[in-house]
C-alpha cells in the first residue's frame, strides 16, 4: 500500500528515461513517481467511437479502419522534392468513404505502409477541392484477422510536453508507475465516499490517467478534487486555530425592518437573493464574526441583498459602512439606498473626499454620535477623521478594487466587525482567499426574471455604418446608449479615437438626439448631474472613458458601443456590456476592434461573443493570460492545485470545507478512531505541507 504523494523514487530508474528526458521532466516540475503521477493531463483524446470516412465532415476527426490502395507522389518534378501520397478506403463496416493520406516529410512510410493491408487510422481531416485529406496521422497495423488493434477504443491522456517528451514515453512511464503499485492508500474517510458518490482513492488516481468512459473520468477528477480541497482547507484552518466555534445556533429570521421593506418591493426577490440572505443573516447573528464573499453577474441584485442584510443588524441599533470604489458609483448607491430606506426611516449618510469644510464636519459629528445609521461613501470611510459609534458591519462593493489594507482600515474601526464582501468579478485571488482564508462564499447565479442575455457583436472598423444605424434604431425606440473610447482627447501621436473627437462625430451621426461627454476629468458634481440626466430621459447617449465601467445601472439603456475593444481586459469589457441587459429590454453591445489583433486580443473578443457568464469569462481570462500573472507570493497555493479548479468548483470548495470544519469542530486534535485515516494522511504523505497553508 503507498500514498499517492509516498512514491519517491527518482523517474530516472523508468526505462527510456535518459538525460534528455529527464531534464524536460524537470522543467515541468517532476523528479519522483509521485510527481509523475500528479501530473495533470490537459487533455483527454476520445478514441472510444469509430467515425468512419464516409459523411466526416471538415475539420473532424477520423477513428477507423482503413485498406490502403495505392501510393503516388505529388509536387515536384525531382523525386528528392515529391511528397508520398497514401490513398487508402474505409473498411470498418460502418459506411465507405476514401482519403488521401499526405506524408510531408515522411516518405519513408512508402515502405512501411502497404498496399492491400488494413491499418487502424487516427487523424483529423480536411476536404481540399473536393478530395479528402489528412497530414496529421496515425497509423497502426491492424489485427491478424483485420480488426481493430489495442490502442483502439481508449481514452488517452494528452500531457503538457516539454523538449524531447512525447505523449507515447509519458503514457508509458504513467502506466508503469500505476502498476508498480499493487494498492494506493485511501485518503478520504468511507463516509465521505457514500456522501459525494466518490471513488475509492486506488481507482481514481488510475482512472483520472487512463479512464475507460468520459463519466468515469469526471467522478474520478471529483474523488481527487474533493480529497485536495478537504485537506488544503483542513490543513490551513487547523493552523489558524480553527475550532472555538460556538455549535448551538438559533434559527435566523428576518427582522420586522426587512419584512417591512421586502413588502414594499415593486418585484420579488429571486430564489438566489432569497438563499445568499439566509446565510448571510445566520453569519451576522453566529458568534463569530461574518467573513463572507457574496458573488453574482453584473445586474444579478447583489445591492438589494445588501440593502436588506444591513436592515438585519440596523435594527439592533448598529451602524453599517458600504464602501463603493467610485465616487459615481457611491454616489448612485447613496441616491438609490435613500430612496429605497428613507421611507422606513434609516438615515442615511453620503460621505467622500469632495465633501468639504463645515459640511464635512458636521457629517463626522452626526457619525460619530450615532445619528446616522448607514454611511455611503468611497475609501474616504476608512481616513483616521471618520470615527463612528457603533460601527457593526462593514459592505464592500466591487471589492476587488479595493487593497487588503484598504479593508483593514475600515474594520479597525469596528468592535464586531461583519463584513461582507460584493464581486461581479470572482477573480482568482479572491477566489484564492476562499480557500486558503476564512472566507465563506454565497453565489447568485440567477437573474432577476425577463432578463434577455445582451447580444454581442464583433464590428470590424470598416463596418461602422450599420452598427450606427442599428444604434440609431434603438434611439427611435426611446432606448439609450452608451459611447466608450479608451481615451480623453488626442494628444499624443495614439492612433486611438478619443471621447472628444467622437463627442462631436456622433452630434453629426445623430442629429437632433441629446448626448454628454463624461469622463474623469470632470468633478464628481458634473458627472452626477450627467448621470441623473441620462437617467431621467434627457439624455439619449453618453460619450464615455471607462468611467461607466463599474456599477452604474440605468435599466432603460440598451446599447453598449465600446471603440478599440481589443484594447480593453476581459473583465472591464464583461463590467462595460454589464451596463446594459438591466431590465426586460433586448439589449445589444457592439466590439469594435481594428484590423491588426494580436491572438490574446483575438481569444478575448470571441469568449465576448460567446458568452454573457461572468464566472465562465473570468475562467477564460485565467486561462489566457495564463498562470504566470498569478505568480504573486501570495499566489503561489493556488498552482499547486492538481484536480480542483478554484472558478468551477465553488460547490466542492463549500462541501470539502463543511466537512473539515466539522471535523475541527467536533475533533480538532484527530484522534478519535473515526479521524484516524486523516490523521495518517496528514503525517505520512499530506497533500499541502504547512508552507502552503501560510497563504491567505
Ligand atoms: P449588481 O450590483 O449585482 O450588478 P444591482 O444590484 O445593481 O446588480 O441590480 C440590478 C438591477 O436589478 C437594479 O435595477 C435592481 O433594482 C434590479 N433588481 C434587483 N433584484 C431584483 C429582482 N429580484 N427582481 C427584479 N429586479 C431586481
Ligand atoms: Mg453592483
Amino acid at each position: 500500500m503507498q500514498y499517492l504523494r509516498g512514491l519517491k523514487t527518482s523517474i530516472s530508474s523508468l526505462s527510456g528515461v535518459g538525460p534528455s528526458a529527464q531534464k524536460a521532466y524537470t522543467e515541468l516540475g517532476i523528479t519522483t513517481f509521485s510527481e509523475l503521477l500528479l501530473l495533470s493531463p490537459r487533455a483527454w483524446e476520445d478514441r472510444s467511437k469509430i467515425r468512419p470516412l464516409g459523411g466526416i465532415q471538415d475539420n473532424e476527426t477520423a477513428n477507423t479502419l482503413v485498406e490502403v490502395l495505392s501510393h503516388t507522389y505529388f509536387g515536384m518534378r525531382n523525386a528528392k522534392k515529391r511528397t508520398l501520397k497514401i490513398i487508402v478506403r474505409d473498411v470498418s463496416g460502418e459506411g465507405d468513404g476514401r482519403l488521401s493520406l499526405l506524408c510531408f516529410g515522411r516518405n519513408f512510410l512508402e515502405k512501411t505502409i502497404r498496399i492491400g493491408h488494413i491499418y487502424y487510422l487516427y487523424g483529423s481531416v480536411n476536404r481540399h477541392m473536393g478530395e479528402l485529406q489528412c497530414s496529421q496521422f496515425e497509423l497502426v497495423p491492424a489485427t491478424e484477422d483485420g480488426d481493430f488493434p489495442a490502442s483502439f477504443g481508449k481514452i488517452l491522456p494528452i500531457y503538457p510536453l516539454r523538449g524531447s517528451l512525447s505523449q507515447r514515453l509519458i503514457r508509458l512511464n504513467v502506466s508503469k508507475v500505476l502498476s508498480s503499485v499493487d494498492c494506493f492508500e485511501e485518503e478520504l474517510p468511507a463516509s465521505f465516499r457514500d456522501r459525494y458518490h466518490l471513488m475509492e482513492m486506488d481507482e481514481a488516481i488510475r482512472i483520472w490517467h487512463f479512464p475507460s468512459s468520459m463519466e468515469q473520468h469526471e467522478q474520478a477528477r471529483t474523488t481527487l478534487a474533493f480529497a485536495e480541497l478537504f485537506y488544503l482547507q483542513l490543513v490551513s484552518r487547523r493552523r489558524k486555530g480553527f475550532g472555538q466555534r460556538n455549535l448551538i445556533q438559533s434559527p435566523v429570521v428576518s427582522t420586522k425592518l426587512e419584512l417591512r421593506f421586502i413588502e414594499m418591493l415593486p418585484f420579488s426577490l429571486t430564489i438566489d437573493q432569497i438563499t445568499v440572505l439566509k446565510e448571510i443573516r445566520s453569519d451576522l447573528d453566529g458568534d463569530i464574526p461574518m467573513n463572507r464573499l457574496l458573488q453574482g453577474d453584473v445586474g444579478s441584485g447583489k445591492t438589494l441583498v445588501a440593502w436588506i442584510s444591513a436592515l438585519h443588524v440596523l435594527s439592533q441599533g448598529a451602524q453599517v459602512a458600504f464602501m463603493a470604489p467610485t465616487e459615481l458609483l457611491a454616489r448612485q448607491h447613496a441616491e438609490s439606498g435613500a430612496k429605497l430606506l428613507a421611507p422606513l426611516g434609516i438615515r442615511m449618510a453620503f460621505l467622500t473626499g469632495s465633501i468639504k469644510n463645515k459640511e464635512r464636519k458636521l457629517l463626522l459629528k452626526a457619525i460619530a454620535e450615532g445619528e446616522v445609521d448607514i454611511v455611503i461613501g468611497t475609501h474616504a470611510l476608512f481616513s483616521k477623521e471618520v470615527v463612528f459609534k457603533n460601527l457593526r458591519y462593514v459592505i464592500i462593493d466591487e471589492q476587488h478594487r479595493f487593497g487588503v489594507e484598504q479593508r483593514l482600515a475600515l474594520m479597525e474601526k469596528a468592535t464586531v466587525p461583519d463584513l461582507l464582501l460584493m464581486t461581479a468579478t470572482p477573480i482568482p485571488r479572491t477566489l484564492s482567499l476562499t480557500v486558503f482564508g476564512n472566507l465563506n462564499v454565497s453565489t447568485i447565479k440567477v437573474m432577476p426574471p425577463g432578463r434577455k442575455p445582451v447580444i454581442t457583436h464583433l464590428v470590424n472598423e470598416n463596418n461602422r455604418k450599420r452598427m450606427y444605424q442599428a444604434v440609431g434604431v434603438e434611439f427611435s425606440r426611446g432606448h439609450q446608449a452608451y459611447f466608450v473610447y479608451p481615451r480623453i482627447d488626442d494628444s499624443g501621436e495614439s492612433e486611438l479615437r478619443d471621447v472628444n473627437n467622437m463627442f462631436e462625430f456622433l452630434k453629426q451621426e445623430y442629429p437632433g438626439i441629446s448626448s454628454a461627454l463624461i469622463h474623469s476629468k470632470l468633478d464628481e458634481e458634473e458627472k452626477m448631474t450627467i448621470l441623473n440626466r441620462y437617467r431621467l430621459g434627457e439624455l439619449m447617449y453618453l460619450v464615455s472613458t471607462s468611467v461607466v465601467e463599474v456599477g452604474i445601472d440605468i435599466p432603460n439603456a440598451t446599447c453598449m458601443v465600446i471603440e478599440h475593444a481589443d484594447r480593453f481586459g476581459l473583465s472591464a469589457l464583461h463590467q462595460l456590456r454589464g451596463r446594459v441587459g438591466r431590465s426586460e429590454l433586448q439589449s445589444y453591445s457592439f466590439l469594435v476592434f481594428s484590423e491588426q489583433l494580436s491572438d490574446d486580443a483575438k481569444q478575448r473578443l470571441r469568449v465576448m461573443k460567446e458568452s454573457n457568464d461572468g464566472f465562465y469569462i473570468a475562467e477564460q481570462d485565467l486561462l489566457i493570460r495564463g498562470p504566470g500573472e498569478l505568480t504573486g507570493t501570495k499566489q503561489s497555493g493556488f498552482l499547486r492545485l492538481h484536480y480542483a479548479s478554484l472558478t468551477e468548483d465553488l460547490k466542492l470548495i463549500e462541501l470539502a470545507r463543511k466537512e473539515a470544519d466539522r471535523i475541527l469542530e467536533t475533533d480538532p486534535g484527530l484522534i478519535t478512531e473515526e479521524n484516524s485515516l486523516i490523521r495518517e494522511v496528514l503525517s505520512k504523505a499530506p497533500p499541502f505541507d504547512d508552507e502552503t497553508s501560510e497563504v491567505s
